[in-house]
């Protein structure tokens, strides 16, 4: 269920065909299937943070839950306790809120370990399953490759009641890790080798996150899964597609079993070009800082993604509009930077704000004198209104606003040029003032008292238009640049011997200590969202900035430069 969705979405998703899993949850209802219940679920292990490809799940399992008035839980598959950990159960519970969904039930695939080892011992009563001793390196010999067939581990004849005496003794924690397993005993020759007797149990003497040390075996993930979906009564159990040719095996334990019968179904997996997604590589770029942590905004992390100023609507509205299908792709990281783009420039207030500040003196403007002027809040939304900017002698501009000497495609200032200032005059340079190493420090103009408002009386043209600052009111400001995570498109397409680190963008931050802003900006709040005029889009570092230091990401540039630098090779 969403607690927050905008009426837009809703219309967007009206207006777009069904994806193959609405279809089929359509068609069970038809038939009355699962007498008209739907309920989905959400399992993350909790082994590390969420990242946008989960937030394609999310969307999708809550999204159908919400569409066919189901209901949707959110359960930590947390079978693998080597791994897992709180901090990220509680950063998953924080994503997934914050993303606009909230969960019907949760529950935790550990308060099944109970009811899961009772079914293991169902199964080894009806002689469905039992305890092996070989090695793991047996074992995968024993199992064969995928153009063969897998021979029968000597243990598989064991009797009835010295498989359920094993299995007692490995939960009572009389063997070591890999001594046995429990094996499903199913097909040794099938072509699917998930089928060759898939183990169900392992003994792991590790501590587990919630349940301690309780239990020193382990279920695996083929066997937990479907159980768990099977006892909260999941009516569709919706996957990647890796887990396509696990489906027998996940239908075989409900059906030997005897219990309720969910379904599964793939989709394809989410990949961005740019960046990584699996958990691993994430978690290594963290552990070797590469990145701050998990929540660095140059991170695919949904904390990242939040701290970089993207919104829960612009990932909804992404993951819309890349849509549920069977085959795996990549997309480019520029529709999810287009997705937030085109909710802030319906949304965020403009501002100014100089990153690379060149100190202006107008020195025909009275020292001491200050003007008002009013600036539009937001050209797209009139409801903004307006505020007041303060226009003094001296003003900070954009270094790259200025050239010494211009080529002619260059309308902004330049010595003896006429520029002019949004919201404020025309002003012309008349001097350029350099240090000893020749580093231009200050500029000297005239302004044109006749022009406020931009026109002049006159009817004189100037072709461009700058941004500035008055120097005497300016907040000074922190703000980092970000740029992609990895230059390459696919990062992990390395060759042999190489590692998908090589491809890291050394430029992804560039951090500017100097910016200089408008005064109104001395308030904005953690997460507060603008637009810096003619720079992009912006937001208050939620965890780094204060009010006497105020930092701000770049969420993301107002058009897709990257593809236009490309393309300039
Ligand atoms: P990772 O490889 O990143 O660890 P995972 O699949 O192991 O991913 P889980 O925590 O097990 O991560 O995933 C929870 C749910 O999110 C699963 O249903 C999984 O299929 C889905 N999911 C994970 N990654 C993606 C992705 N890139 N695109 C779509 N769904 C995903
Ligand atoms: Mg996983």
């Amino acid at each position: 269920m969403t607690t927050d969705n905008p009426s837009s979405e809703n219309n967007e998703q009206d207006a777009r065909p069904k994806n193959f899993v609405e279809q089929i949850v359509e068609a069970d209802l038809a038939a009355n299937t699962h007498a008209g219940r739907v309920h989905t679920r959400f399992p993350p292990e909790p082994n590390g943070y969420l990242h946008i490809g989960h937030a394609k799940s999310i969307c999708l399992n809550f999204g159908i839950a919400q569409n066919y008035g189901g209901k949707c839980n959110l359960r930590f598959d947390d079978t693998n306790p080597a791994k897992e950990d709180t901090e990220y159960v509680d950063s998953i519970k924080e994503d997934v809120q914050w993303l606009g969904f909230q969960w019907d039930g949760i529950y935790f695939a550990s308060d099944y370990f109970q009811q899961l080892y009772d079914l293991a011992v169902q199964l080894i009563k009806d002689g469905k399953a039992y305890i092996c001793s070989l090695s793991p390196e047996e074992t995968r010999e024993y199992r064969g490759g995928w153009d063969g067939v897998g021979q029968d581990s000597p243990y598989r004849d064991r009797s009835i009641d010295e498989n359920l005496d094993l299995f007692q003794r490995m939960k009572a924690g009389e063997f070591s890790d890999g001594e046995h397993t429990l094996r499903a005993k199913i097909d040794m020759a099938s072509a699917n080798m998930n089928m060759r007797d898939p183990a169900m149990y392992r003994i792991k003497h590790v501590h587990h996150h919630r349940t301690g040390d309780q239990w020193c075996i382990y279920p695996m993930y083929d066997f937990a899964h479907g159980i768990s979906d099977s006892i909260e009564n999941i009516t569709h159990s919706i996957c990647t597609l890796e887990f396509e040719h696990h489906r027998p095996l996940y239908d075989w334990f409900l059906d030997e079993l005897d219990i309720f019968r969910s379904r599964q179904y793939e989709f394809a997996r989410l990949n961005i070009t740019h960046t990584v997604m699996s958990k691993r590589r994430l978690l290594e770029l963290v552990e070797q800082n590469h990145v701050t942590g998990w929540d660095d905004p140059r991170m695919p992390t949904i904390s990242g993604l939040r701290r970089r100023g993207y919104t829960p609507e612009a990932i909804r509205s992404f993951c819309s509009r890349i849509g549920v299908t069977k085959q795996n792709s990549t997309h480019d990281i520029a529709w999810l930077e287009d997705a937030l783009r085109a909710q802030l420039n319906k949304e965020a207030p403009r501002r100014a704000a100089v990153l690379r500040p060149l100190k202006v003196v107008i020195e025909n403007f009275p020292e001491g004198h200050e003007e008002t002027m009013e600036a539009v809040n937001n050209p797209e939304d009139p409801s903004a209104g307006t505020r007041q900017i303060p226009f003094t002698r001296e003003l900070y501009i954009e270094r790259s606003d200025f050239m010494e000497d211009p080529p002619k495609k260059f309308f902004r200032l330049g010595p003896g040029r006429e520029v002019r200032l949004r919201y404020g005059f025309f002003i012309t340079c008349t001097d350029v003032i350099k240090d000893e190493q020749g580093n231009i420090t200050e500029l000297r103009c005239t302004y044109d008292p006749e022009t406020r408002g931009g026109q002049a009386p006159d009817g004189r043209k100037v072709r461009g238009t700058i941004h500035w600052v008055s120097a005497k009111h300016a907040v000074n400001a922190e703000v980092r640049l970000y740029d992609h995570l990895f230059q390459k498109q696919d990062p992990s397409n390395v060759e042999e011997g190489q590692s998908y680190l090589e491809n890291l963008n050394p430029n992804s931050l560039e951090v500017l200590t100097q910016c200089k802003l408008e005064p109104s900006l001395k308030d904005a709040l953690p997460g507060e969202r603008f637009q810096f005029e003619r720079l992009g889009y912006f937001c208050v570092d939620a965890k780094e900035s204060a009010t006497d230091q105020l930092v701000f990401n770049r969420s993301v540039t107002l058009r897709d430069t990257w593809a236009k630098m490309q393309k300039k090779g």
